[in-house]
């Protein structure tokens, strides 16, 4: 499994901020410094710091996995349950996040093209569809890419930090939609950030990622 991947998925409390390899600058001008440095210290933080502190009371959960977690919220006991719905995701939805963006433009492989193609029918029609899924989460979420498990490619939204692993499908490019994500530059035009994102997409861990599943 690729490091950074398993880095993802099986970090245990006490959880902490990952290092972003880019600088907050590095997305300029599709994300701008300021959301990514107040996204990341500040935002991404704060699950971290929530996450743990609900874990604390649960010293029968600290050796899970956070992908193990995000996946299981459901079964939890009553205290811990919404602090890893909220909280977890945010936690594993924002690390994911950091990953899948690149500062250097990149295309999809011509295998991963083939694919998209295959269940999407084209490139163009892919990005609509994503475009539509990310443009009407209603509040907060997340868009994602998935892949189900008969390997097929479907496109999916999230409400608030829930993750697609809950619902058994594994996400391999996720968008954040809240408006914390895009409001200081777009402000109310999420059409627009959701546009940018485009530009800074690694679709070299997408692909990694699909290879995983
Ligand atoms: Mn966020």
């Amino acid at each position: 499994m690729n490091s950074w991947i398993t880095a993802i998925f099986t970090t245990t409390y006490p959880f902490t901020l990952p290092v972003l390899e880019y600088p907050y600058s590095s997305l300029e001008p599709h994300i701008d410094t300021a959301t990514m440095t107040i996204h990341h210290q500040k935002h991404h933080q704060a699950y971290i710091n929530n996450l743990n502190a609900g874990l604390e009371k649960h010293p029968e959960f600290q050796a899970k996995t956070l992908k193990w977690l995000v996946a299981n919220w459901q079964s939890l006991p009553d205290s811990l349950k919404n602090i890893v719905r909220n909280h977890g995701g945010g936690h594993l939805n924002h690390i994911f996040f950091w990953q899948i963006l690149s500062p250097n433009a990149q295309k999809p492989s011509q295998d991963l093209q083939k694919k998209i193609m295959k269940d999407f029918g084209s490139l163009e029609n892919f990005k609509a569809l994503f475009n539509k899924a990310a443009v009407s989460v209603f509040g907060s979420g997340w868009a994602w890419l998935c892949v189900d498990n008969a390997g097929k490619l479907i496109i999916t939204a999230t409400a608030n930090q829930e993750n697609p692993l809950t619902d058994g499908l594994f996400p391999i490019l996720g968008l954040d939609v809240w408006e914390h994500a895009y409001y200081l530059k777009y402000q109310n035009v999420r059409a627009a950030y959701i546009d940018a994102f485009w530009n800074i997409i690694a679709w070299d861990r997408v692909e990694d990622l699909l290879k995983q599943h």
